[in-house]
């Protein structure tokens, strides 16, 4: 027995003083066969991308940056080898003549359609060069996979994506922040607090004058994400504040907004895990909570092009090796496919439109007003041709109200559902005095286009009895009824409207501010 004990003695001291003499090498080599492993997962991954038809030009787009006349003919070539679902158009040229190049990815490229339109915008500041990689890459991989990958046939069939490698040509070349002035783009835009109208000055960047002129002309925009370098965050308006303290500045879409964000940072492969200490609210942050700057983009189209814009860092390194280049594409792919899709068809959408006057043939109402109630501020309109119109929203319950000069309002309450299929809603608006609006189930092909998911019907369509939500909400229908309840919400809108542009005066009397300059960090 005591020879047994001590040899078991001894066998434990053995194995006690073994395991902290190799501990740390066998650590070591397990991290070093775990990075090998994902290195060959990831060098997997790539292969099988490439195998994938048209998956070697995707490869193509991550092996470097690529000079700016380079990056032109890959644009061109993109568009000739993808035909029928890329065109290539110039909207602008930098101070030194470089053209400024924008990818529109569509079923239908160049032809209007009842469909959104989003964006994506690199390059705004030269030094910070993912953004010309990432649109590339997501062109090509859109184009080699559209048959195939449900997000990406998505995007092609029901939305115009627009991809702008680099909106500061220049100060790439010259590997500097700035364009060939030195003047930072992205502090070059018209700033809610410098003027409420956010007129331009004249005195702007031709680049920023282009992106402005383009934005308003194209689309319109739903969405849009600028793509920087400097840190990992997804970050959303406001992006200044009145006094330039750094705090917390909610716009009046502070909840879509974080939704959105989240909505990247989430499908992004790192940008919302707990090891990015420096933003631990999943990845996201509010602009001026950051760091307040003046004369953003970001804010910008918020308010001018009711283009909800997000400005996106997407690495910690200014300028990443090119060997990182496959890396931050696995990394961002899901979230480059979700954030359009989110934006596009996760919030309220859907179109307006009214009897044609010979009868029962439905035709679009372009310019009217679609307001959420408690965000008074910030309508969107139905769109020129096909009368559609799309509202981000985080998921929750709310209240639209569709209105137009000499029609009756309509108003409806709805839920838009956490798992992100939106609610999709038509509106008929009868005019003054008529009879016959309300909700109506139809398909945009009776407006001679098609529209994804929504049944092919249209012919049919039968307009349903006036509402406040669908069959089965709660609160659905319940307090208004009838034909009445058009003149009811028109005068809750009323209401609302007055009292909105009451808070409106004391806000704008209290925001008599100067623009100054500001430093920052990005
Ligand atoms: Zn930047």
């Amino acid at each position: 027995m005591g020879s047994r004990a001590s040899a078991l003695a001894l066998l434990l001291g053995a194995l006690l003083f073994a395991v902290p003499a190799s501990g740390l090498p066998a650590q070591s080599a397990v991290l070093k066969r775990n990075r090998a492993k994902r290195k060959r997962a990831g060098e997997q991954r790539l292969l099988n991308e490439t195998q994938r038809p048209g998956g070697n030009h995707v490869a193509a787009a991550l092996q470097r940056y690529l000079s700016n006349s380079e990056l032109a003919a890959a644009l061109k070539d993109l568009e000739k080898r993808c035909k029928g679902m890329a065109r290539l158009v110039q909207f602008g040229s930098s101070a030194k003549g470089s053209p400024l190049w924008a990818l529109e990815i569509s079923d239908h490229p160049g032809v209007a359609e009842a469909e959104p339109a989003v964006k994506y915008v690199g390059g705004v500041h030269g030094d910070e060069p993912t953004g010309r990689v990432l649109t590339l890459a997501l062109g090509e991989w859109l184009c080699a996979n559209f048959k195939t990958d449900a997000r990406a046939k998505r995007i092609v069939t029901s939305m115009h994506l627009w991809l702008v490698p680099a909106m500061n040509p220049d100060g790439f070349e010259a590997h500097t922040r700035g364009n060939a002035e030195g003047k930072d783009l992205n502090r070059d835009f018209p700033d809610r607090l410098a003027s409420k109208e956010m007129e331009p000055s004249g005195g702007e960047q031709p680049e920023t004058a282009a992106m402005m002129e383009w934005t308003l002309g194209s689309g319109p925009f739903v969405a849009s994400a600028s793509m920087h370098e400097g840190a990992l965050v997804a970050n959303y308006p406001w992006d200044g504040t009145n006094d330039e303290s750094t705090r917390y500045e909610a716009c009046p879409d502070d909840a879509a907004f974080k939704h959105l964000a989240s909505v990247y940072a989430s499908n992004h492969q790192t940008m919302a895990l707990a090891n990015n200490t420096e933003f631990p609210n999943g990845g996201t942050t509010n602009g001026a909570a950051w760091y307040p700057i003046y004369g953003s983009m970001q804010d910008w189209n918020y308010v001018k092009a009711r283009c909800m814009e997000l400005t996106l860092e997407l690495s910690p390194s200014k300028w990443p090796a090119e060997k990182g280049l496959v890396q931050l594409w696995e990394n961002n792919r899901d979230a480059l496919l979700a954030f359009p899709l989110a934006a596009a068809f996760g919030g309220v959408w859907g179109s307006v439109q009214e009897h044609s006057s010979k009868g029962q043939e439905l035709r679009p109402i372009a310019g009217a007003n679609v307001t959420v109630v408690g965000i008074e501020d910030m309508p969107v309109f139905s769109q020129d041709a096909f009368g559609d119109y799309y509202r981000p929203l985080a998921p929750g319950r709310y209240t639209v109200v569709v209105s137009k000069e000499g029609y009756q309002t309509l108003a409806a309450n709805l839920t838009v559902p956490a798992d992100g299929s939106g609610a999709q809603r038509h509106f008929l608006l009868a005019a003054e005095g008529a009879e016959g609006g309300g909700e109506i189930t139809h398909s945009l092909r009776s407006l001679g286009k098609t529209a994804e998911g929504v049944a092919p019907d249209g012919a049919a369509a039968a307009a349903l009895p006036w509402h406040g939500g669908r069959k089965g909400e709660p609160g659905g229908g319940a307090e208004d009824g009838g034909g009445e309840g058009g003149t009811r919400s028109r005068d809750r809108w009323l209401m609302l409207a007055t009292g909105g542009v009451c808070v409106y005066g004391l806000w704008s009397t209290h925001l008599r501010l100067q623009r100054r300059s500001h430093t920052r960090r990005l």
